[in-house]
Formats: C-alpha cells, sequence, structure tokens
C-alpha cells in the first residue's frame, strides 16, 4: 500500500507530537523511521494505525483518505516493543487470536497461522507458552501475528529495544527477510541510527515533531539536509567544527582546510566525516592540505584512529594503517570533498554546491 501523509499534525493539548508532516511511502518498502526519544515516531504509527486521530490534515492509503477509517478497517499488523503476546495461550493461539471474530474457517485460520510461523521460522515451537520463549522468539510470535492478517501495511514499533546487542543484529536481519519475502509495506520505528541505516531502503529522520528528511540511507548520509541529520547518521560522529567561507575555500580561523563552490558565509558549521581526511602523499594532494599536530593514535588493526585539534575541538579521522605516526608528529592531511559539509551557522541548513 502507497501512504501518503498531507500535512498531517497530531497535537495533545498543547504538545505538537507531528507538525505538518508531508512525506510520501512507496508501496512495498521498507522505511525506518528515525529519530530521538519523543520526536513523534509513535505518534505517527499510531496515526496511520487509526489509534490517533489527526488533528488536522489527511493521511492516504492509494490516494484514498483513511482518516476516518477505524483502526480495524486500515489492514494493519503492528508490533511493539514489548511483545504484548498472550501468556496464557500457547504460540499457535497467539497467532490465531488476530483471526477469531473474522469469521475465517478454523482449517483456513490454521494454515495462515503456520504458514506465517514458517516465515518467522517458529514452526517448531506452536505449542509452547511465551514464558517458554527466549525474547527473540517472542519477538517472532509478535510478528506472525501481525502477519497472519495478511496486512497490507505492517508498523513495528522499536521491536528491538528488549533485545541484547548479538539478537538485535539477528532480528533485524530477520525482518530484513520477511519483508523481502511478503514485500508488505513496513515501517520500522527505531532511536538506532546504525539499525535504521543496516535494513531500510529508506530513512526518515524526525526531530521535535518535525521532518528533516527522507532518502535512501546512503543519500542521507552522504548528502544530509542539516546539521541535526549530519549528527545523527554515522559511528563514530562526524566531526564538527566552527568556521566560515569566503570566495570558495572553508576556513578554520585563518586556516584554509578545503575549496567548496559555495556561497560566502560568516559563521558556519563545517562538518566531516571521520573517514573524510586523508594523509597527503601526493604534490596534488599537498596544494589543498593543511598540517596537524597528532594527540594520540588508536592503532585497530586495518585503521588507525588519528586524533588531533582543529579549531579548538577535538577531532577524530580514521585512515588506512600505514607508516607510523605517532603522538607528538605532525602531519600533512587533507579532507574529501564528499565527505566535507559546510551548514550555514544561524539556520543549521546544509549550503549546497
Ligand atoms: P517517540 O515515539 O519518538 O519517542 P512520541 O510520538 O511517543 O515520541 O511522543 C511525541 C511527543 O508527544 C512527546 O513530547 C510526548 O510526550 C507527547 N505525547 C505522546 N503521546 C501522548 C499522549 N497520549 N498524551 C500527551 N502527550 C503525548
Ligand atoms: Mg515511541
Amino acid at each position: 500500500m502507497k501512504i501518503r501523509f498531507d500535512k498531517m499534525t497530531v497535537a495533545f493539548k498543547e504538545v505538537v507530537a507531528v507538525n505538518q508532516l508531508d512525506l510520501d511511502i512507496p508501496e512495498g518498502e521498507l522505511v525506518c523511521l528515525l529519530g530521538p526519544s519523543g520526536c513523534g515516531k509513535s505518534t505517527t504509527l499510531f496515526a496511520l494505525a487509526g489509534l490517533y486521530k489527526p488533528t488536522s490534515g489527511k493521511i492516504l492509503f492509494n490516494e484514498q483518505d483513511v482518516s476516518g477509517l477505524p483502526p480495524e478497517k486500515r489492514g494493519i499488523g503492528l508490533v511493539f516493543q514489548n511483545y504484548a503476546l498472550y501468556a496464557h495461550m500457547t504460540v499457535e493461539q497467539n497467532i490465531l487470536f488476530p483471526l477469531e471474530n473474522r469469521r475465517v474457517p478454523k482449517d483456513e485460520a490454521r494454515k495462515r497461522a503456520l504458514k506465517a510461523a514458517q516465515l518467522c521460522k517458529i514452526d517448531g515451537l506452536l505449542k509452547r507458552t511465551p514464558a517458554q520463549l527466549s525474547g527473540g522468539q517472542q519477538q517472532r510470535v509478535a510478528i506472525a501475528r501481525a502477519l497472519v492478517k495478511n496486512p497490507t501495511i505492517l508498523l513495528l514499533d522499536e521491536p528491538l529495544s528488549n533485545l541484547d546487542a548479538r539478537l538485535r543484529i539477528e532480528m533485524r536481519e530477520e525482518i530484513r527477510r520477511i519483508q523481502q519475502a511478503t514485500k508488505v509495506t513496513t515501517i520500522f520505528v527505531t532511536h538506532d541510527q546504525e539499525e535504521a541505516m543496516s535494513i531500510s531502503d529508506r530513512l526518515i529522520v524526525m526531530k521535535d515533531g518535525v521532518l528533516q528528511q527522507s532518502d535512501s540511507p546512503q543519500d542521507m548520509y552522504n548528502h544530509p539536509a542539516n546539521l541535526f541529520v549530519a549528527k545523527f547518521l554515522g559511528n563514530p560522529p562526524i566531526n564538527v567544527v566552527e568556521g566560515s567561507v569566503k570566495g570558495g575555500k572553508v576556513y578554520v580561523g585563518d586556516q584554509v582546510i578545503a575549496e567548496k563552490k559555495i556561497r560566502d558565509c560568516e559563521k558556519a558549521y563545517i562538518g566531516i566525516r571521520p573517514e573524510g581526511f586523508k594523509i597527503v602523499e601526493t604534490e596534488e594532494d599537498k596544494k589543498r592540505a593543511f598540517k596537524v599536530k597528532i594527540d594520540y593514535c588508536e592503532i585497530l588493526g586495518r585503521d588507525t584512529t588519528l586524533h588531533f585539534n582543529l579549531g579548538g575541538v577535538p577531532v577524530r579521522a580514521i585512515v588506512i594503517s600505514e607508516g607510523d605516526i605517532k603522538a607528538g608528529d605532525e602531519v600533512l592531511i587533507a579532507i574529501r570533498h564528499r565527505s566535507l559539509h559546510v551548514f550555514d551557522g544561524e539556520t543549521e541548513v546544509i549550503i549546497n554546491e
């Protein structure tokens, strides 16, 4: 199902949880809704599910306004962080539950439950109760239960938050696999940027109820729309230094650190990804290079992290380990063009070339 938010606002008295959201979600994609706690992710999902009504604006499914449609008529499967399984029922009964009251013949219901269980790889656990399952298995049951209705939209609200680190990685790959097998339009809410980057076709970043950017993970990483998005994506995070731009030159203090064909800006934030630095070796690179004094080095096998100071800010550069740079060395460094992002110092919006 294709989803469109048309200037949708959801307010709770004075709190505007989602503010004028304009957004299109194409059919069949796995989309991650990403942002810090309280930015309006769950409210957006609950509005899609019909549990909250927009204060203004609309939600459209395949161009049809569904803003007034009750939850049970929307064809949505929901999965929450706390699996919300019925403790006194078996796995099979839990998965079958949404089909009760739907006049699905018993045989067909059981077939569908088995199919959903197979897809989620829990068909060997049907007679167990939730207490006899691990966290990851319980979440698989919750996903199977959401899928048994053959939803046209699957919504997952921080489904992995209760799992340990290893299981989280395993389960996010499982969610990706299940989504690709079913092709159901899926919205996955998380505050974990790495989780979001790793599985989604599209990322949607929100802050304070306001959409910041919607793009493919790689495009958003390479072309952040503003400083908030640039800082939210990437681990280790982007380095941010105050500077300025004049005549196509990017300055930190009096030092030119790069050239970029952008407008002048007296006060700018300069964002440089850790992998965006290179140790200068060729004559060509020397023209764009500047000297830094290494505070310390972390050698991590393939990569080395160099720590130095730029414009009074400690920065981190990740370079391939070679040569023998040590603390105290002065090295010539240059910035790779695509890893350098300049933001307006007032609006924090990217200054484009
Ligand atoms: P997220 O899921 O991104 O953490 P939420 O959508 O839950 O954020 O909340 C967004 C904002 O709306 C927060 O400020 C939250 O306190 C507020 N909020 C959410 N639900 C309610 C509610 N039922 N009543 C009042 N305020 C709410
Ligand atoms: Mg939430």
